[in-house]
């Protein structure tokens, strides 16, 4: 770690509030149409926003090591308590709340250890330190945290693990855990096969029910190793070697495996079509979607499995049983992948000898009703198509939740005018130095794009001769991100932005 990752703002699209249940009822209100900037992280210099295909929640990193937690919380995946199930703000954080090393862990990260890396389920969560550590919060009802009998984990409690762990994924019902010699760990419920060390296995608990075998603790799987990275459909998960090596196993119906067949694996095989002597033509990354798998080769090529579409070529009657790569991003080499319930995303490099540097957001899906990829229900793409309204953004990385869409985006004036979310809050109507309105003496305020609260121009320190450009952030705000280097980047909009402080 460490370094000059790239960072961005979070900007958002698609479903952002709860319905009961978490059902399928769209109701207007609860979409946005076009790309939002998360107002409650609009101060976070973020390098990695992380979420999942059954996930309505999402883990946003911060460059110095912060965890946030946004979204669905109603089984306390966000690590929070819920306080009432009619208690609309503990079902779903509408504020991404940054997550307090010793009071949001159990028991607390040491004093200069941090967030590395996370995974998101339905109903869970997975964090891992840069020490190697492994915390859990949410439901724990397969065991899908890993933490015995425990019902529900919150705060985030840590999971006994005899090595480092350096990667993980979450299903619906259970969690892949990779560690640091490249073994793989897994616990949660045997159905489907999800745990890769036995067949789904269950008993009747009643005349029409069954309760499938639970993996109380992380059991490892046997015969897999040299694994360095994890990602987990509802029902399936893949798995990528350092050689570059690709391993699925779990539910194959309508193909999302890519092995050739439709019957349930189990235990991991490897995809044989990638078992290629030049490494060129090996894998990179994968990314597991609900019935499809993603995959991205060391010639940045992506290739697809499994079903993605509503109908013809990819549609449940034409699924891909092998990987194949798709007409319309033939042309582009694809840096990053992601994939919700019902839509697909990638980023490209442009190939175009104009100067143009920055990637292209693309995004595909038939069922996007709830606009994540930026458009009104109905309005779908059935093939890889580029996402217009992320045209004129810089953005740097991409991720799906199930129904919402999450882009890392450079601050620049283009961004500054995105519209925030929530779109107003609570404000103060008076300078929040001198306590004198605007008006007094026709002063100008100063509205932070975070809180809203006005500043007087002459009452800043250092005071400012003009409103700047681009976004602005009062030092509240900058003091909530908890380093103050945070915030007021419209200095650096036309320079590549770096992460230059803060190195481990
Ligand atoms: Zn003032
Ligand atoms: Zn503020």
């Amino acid at each position: 770690m460490g370094g000059t990752a790239p960072w961005g703002r979070v900007v958002l699209c698609g479903r952002v509030a709860a319905d009961e249940a978490g059902n399928e009822v769209v109701n207007a209100g609860d979409c946005l149409y076009a790309p939002h900037i998360l107002r409650s992280v609009c101060h976070v210099r973020t390098r990695a926003v992380v979420s999942s295909c059954t996930s309505d929640h999402a883990v946003i990193l911060s460059v110095h090591g912060d965890a946030y937690l946004y979204g669905r919380n109603a089984e306390a995946q966000c690590g929070v308590p819920v306080t009432s199930t009619s208690d609309a703000a503990s079902l779903w954080l509408y504020d991404a709340r940054r997550l307090d090393k010793e009071h949001d862990f159990v028991p607390p990260i040491a004093p200069g250890v941090s967030i590395h890396t996370g995974a998101t389920g339905a109903m869970h969560t997975l964090l891992v330190t840069t020490q190697g550590e492994l915390y859990a919060a949410g439901s724990n009802e397969f065991g899908q945290c890993g933490l015995g009998t425990l019902a529900t984990c919150v705060p985030f409690q840590l999971v006994p693990m005899t090595e480092r762990v350096v990667d993980v994924a979450c299903g619906r019902a259970a969690s892949v855990v990779v560690t640091e010699s490249g073994a793989v760990y897994t616990m949660g419920s045997s159905e489907d096969g999800m745990l890769g060390t036995c067949a789904a296995s269950w008993h009747h608990t009643g005349p029409s029910d069954v309760t499938y075998d639970l993996a109380r603790h992380p059991v490892r799987i046997p015969n897999l190793g040299g694994i360095v990275r994890v990602t987990c459909g509802e029902r399936h998960v893949a798995a990528l070697d350092r050689d570059g090596y690709m391993y699925v196993w779990g539910h194959a119906s309508l193909a999302r495996l890519g092995c050739g067949t439709q019957i349930d694996q189990p235990f991991p095989v490897r995809i044989p079509q990638f078992v290629r002597k030049n490494k060129q033509d090996r894998i990179r990354d994968v990314v597991a979607g609900t019935t499809c798998t993603m995959c991205v080769d060391n010639q940045e090529r992506l290739w697809i499995a499994g079903t993605w579409r509503l109908k013809d070529d990819g549609g449940p009657d034409q699924s891909f049983l092998i990987y194949k790569p798709l007409a319309e991003l033939a042309d582009y080499d694809v840096h990053e992948m992601a994939a919700g319930a019902d839509t697909m995303q990638c980023l490209v490099k442009p190939t175009d000898e104009h100067g143009n540097t920055h990637m292209q957001a693309w995004g595909w899906g038939e069922g996007a009703w709830h606009a994540e990829l930026g458009s009104s229900g109905g309005t779908t793409a059935p093939v890889p198509t580029m996402l217009h309204i992320l045209e004129p953004l810089k953005v740097v990385a991409v991720a799906s939740g199930r129904h919402t869409s999450y882009w890392l985006v450079q601050p620049d004036s283009v961004y500054a005018e995105l519209p925030r979310y929530p779109a107003t809050i609570e404000s103060s109507s008076v300078c929040m130095v001198c306590r004198r309105s605007g008006d007094d003496d026709d002063a100008t305020l100063l509205e932070c794009d975070r809180c809203e609260n006005p500043y007087h121009l002459s009452c800043l320190t250092p005071p400012l001769a003009a409103v700047p450009e681009g976004e602005w952030l009062c030092v509240e705000c900058r003091k909530d991100s908890g380093h103050n280097d945070d915030g007021n980047d419209h200095e650096g909009a036309n320079h590549p932005i770096m992460d230059q402080q803060h190195e481990r």
